[in-house]
């Protein structure tokens, strides 16, 4: 069976440190910044409580490329710079971008970047160099909070299978019809409250 490599990142554990950005910066130097960003869930201002007083708490949401298993940026791009490859990862090949930014506006998850000394687009392509060696991620690798795992959702035995089956799990804009590959286990102190 084919792989199917996902990201579950779970809400509980992530104290919005952004190791998990400069782990993206140093791995992959984007000029056009980070491919992996900490919001909030839903007012994307990071230092926003959720809640009410005296309930008051902080909820992180890294936002990076969802790998979509049916990705609008590769339907939208007209030079095939972007390809999504059987095990999951969808990856750019920069050298056949040509600025025409069809990806930015077909993606709904606002995480394609322009950098402008190229010329050209970039993404995250889920580390796919450290994949294709048998390594992590590395915001997975970095987190100190361990809220990112990376693994194959085909495989029952794996953490990332164990978590989408053990714990309440939600993906961004499912309703879309792009099938993320990233998962999102939400607080647990969120599910007491409501
Ligand atoms: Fe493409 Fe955006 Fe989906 Fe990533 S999140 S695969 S850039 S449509």
């Amino acid at each position: 069976m084919a792989k199917r490599l996902v990201l579950v990142i779970d809400q509980e554990r992530c104290i919005g440190c952004e190791t998990c950005t400069v782990a993206c910066n140093l791995e992959n130097s984007p000029a056009a910044g980070p491919w992996i960003r900490v919001e909030t869930r839903d007012a994307r201002i990071k230092d926003t409580p959720v809640g009410r007083y005296p309930e008051l708490r902080m909820e992180f949401l890294p936002r990076l490329c969802m790998h979509c298993t049916c990705p609008p940026c590769v339907d939208a791009c007209p030079t095939g710079a972007l390809v999504k490859r059987d095990d999951g990862p969808v990856i750019l090949d920069e050298a056949q971008c040509d600025a025409c930014m069809s990806c930015q506006d077909a993606c709904p998850y606002d995480v394609i970047l322009f950098n402008e000394e190229k010329g050209a687009v970039e993404k995250c392509h889920l580390c796919s160099h450290r994949i294709d060696q048998g390594l992590e991620p590395f915001c997975a690798i970095c987190c100190e909070g361990q809220a990112i795992h990376f693994g194959d959702l085909e495989d029952p035995d794996s953490k990332v299978a164990q978590l989408v089956r053990d714990r309440e799990t939600f993906q961004l804009k499912p309703e879309l019809g792009t099938g993320p590959s990233v998962y999102y286990c939400p607080p647990l102190k969120r599910r007491r409250l409501v």
